[in-house]
């Protein structure tokens, strides 16, 4: 690599993990050289490289402790060798009683711990070693197998460690507030690149604060959580679980029932506005779970239920009860949530998971669709009608909801009735 890119390739790598630690002065001026170098491909390809097998998750300070030990230099340096001259490492890891092939994907490291992304032998099956757990490790002459092409280091490790990455600049915030707050929020603006705030709406009334390119900062943490749950964090995702964890069901990191009632109200509220945004309502449950705990134990059913919750990505979605799920569709009519439905079940049957004796288990889920307002019956259209007009309390929302998830449930009921592994939308006769 020419001296030029060596020089970028570490600018690159300030910009994208120190920035924050570094006085303004210098941080303006690596950006700034940042943007006048020209892409050059060695370098592109390089950074790319770079970006993909190396994940650096938490705070420097951690790394640099973990440095100054000293502890793992050596597995590491042999580690990094197999992974970019892609190369099969033979391993003793503390589970097994054998040395293993291994084919490096990635290093991660959080907090001050490293991790090992990988497969073993001829698998390309990712899995996270801590290196504390390894014993030895000996490169071998065999090129190593690469992970699959949709194989994102970061999101897997996420997931694995089941522990969100905190980003340092949040590209796009939406934060839900009551009413009452709404001249303070409006008179201590946070700091971020463009700030817009929605006009209250709803009764109780609601706004939202939207912002881009926040910087998550420990100040805007406190700001946020000094709002209790008042403040509902809609994304990003990772700042909700961190402000709202009332809201958050521990586990599976989706909402939990407590936020099932406020999403619900805020659906029901938008059709007061608009009768023209029906909303849809999934309704899940998992197909005889109570044989998988059983025959697997139940911290293997807990490791089932956040696989499953994975496979809701991009929904807002609510672990409901145990192994109960629902999934809130605004702006969109039965069919096609159905078609959502389908994406999420077969998603989850597509999952193969194994056991610790590493055999398969399938997993598969049953879904009942309901479309608000049509699925509501009729006793319960005419009192939603009666409302429309007047500043409807939330008692009625509240009990329209529970009405719409009824219908859902009794769809559901139909699906485990006729096999399961099935999504069914509601029908009057099927009551
Ligand atoms: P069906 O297809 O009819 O839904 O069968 P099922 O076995 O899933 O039905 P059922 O509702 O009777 O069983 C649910 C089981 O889920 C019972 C309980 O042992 C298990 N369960 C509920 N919550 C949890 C949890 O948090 N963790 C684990 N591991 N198991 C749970
Ligand atoms: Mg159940
Ligand atoms: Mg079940």
């Amino acid at each position: 690599m020419h001296k030029q890119n060596k020089d970028a390739f570490i600018r690159h790598v300030m910009m994208q993990h120190l920035a924050h630690l570094l006085p303004r002065e210098i941080a303006e001026y690596l950006e700034q050289q940042d943007q006048l170098r020209s892409v050059d491909d060695d370098l592109a390809t390089a950074i790319e490289d770079w970006n993909k097998k190396i994940s650096v998750q938490s705070y420097w300070q951690g790394v640099f402790n973990d440095y100054e030990e000293k502890k793992y230099q050596a597995l590491l340096e042999r580690y990094k060798q197999a992974l970019f001259g892609k190369r099969q490492l033979k391993i003793n890891y503390e589970d097994l009683p054998e040395p293993v092939i291994f084919n490096p994907f990635g290093l991660v490291v959080r907090n001050s711990q490293y991790f090992f992304a990988g497969s073993y032998g001829d698998s390309q099956e990712p899995n996270l070693l801590p290196v504390n757990k390894l014993h030895a490790l000996s490169l071998t002459e065999s090129p190593a197998l690469t992970p699959e092409a949709d194989f994102d280091l970061e999101a897997f490790s996420e997931t694995y460690l089941n522990h969100p990455v905190s980003p340092h600049l949040i590209k796009h915030l939406i934060v839900e507030f009551p009413e009452k707050s709404y001249f303070y929020v409006k008179s201590h603006p946070i700091r971020c690149k463009k700030f817009i705030l929605s006009e209250p709406q709803g009764s109780p009334g609601y706004f939202n604060l939207e912002a881009f390119d926040v910087p998550n900062t420990i100040k805007l943490q406190r700001w946020l959580s000094g709002f209790h749950d008042d403040a509902q964090v809609l994304r990003p995702a990772f700042l909700r679980r961190q402000i709202n964890r009332s809201y958050v069901d521990q586990l599976t990191n989706l909402y939990n029932r407590n936020a099932f009632d406020r999403l619900g109200q805020r659906e029901v509220e938008r059709y007061y506005r608009n009768n023209d945004c029906h909303f849809s309502l999934l309704v899940m449950d998992i197909d005889h779970f109570k044989t998988i705990n059983d025959q697997h134990g139940h911290i293997f059913g807990d490791e089932v239920l956040v696989k499953v919750a994975e496979c809701f990505r991009g929904y807002d979605a609510i672990r409901y009860g145990g192994e109960e799920f629902a999934v809130l569709l605004p702006e969109t009519r039965a069919k096609q949530a159905h078609i959502a439905a389908e994406r999420i079940r077969k998603n989850i049957e597509r999952l193969s998971l194994k056991n610790d004796q590493r055999q398969p288990v399938p997993v598969t889920i049953s879904i009942g669709i309901a479309e608000f307002p049509i699925h509501l019956s009729t006793s319960d259209r005419k009192i939603l009608n009666a409302q429309k007009h007047s500043k409807s309390p939330h008692q009625s929302k509240s009990n329209l909801m529970t009405a719409i998830t009824g219908q859902a449930d009794k769809a559901l009921y139909q699906a485990k009735g006729s096999g399961r592994n099935q999504s069914v939308i509601y029908q009057a006769d099927l009551s």
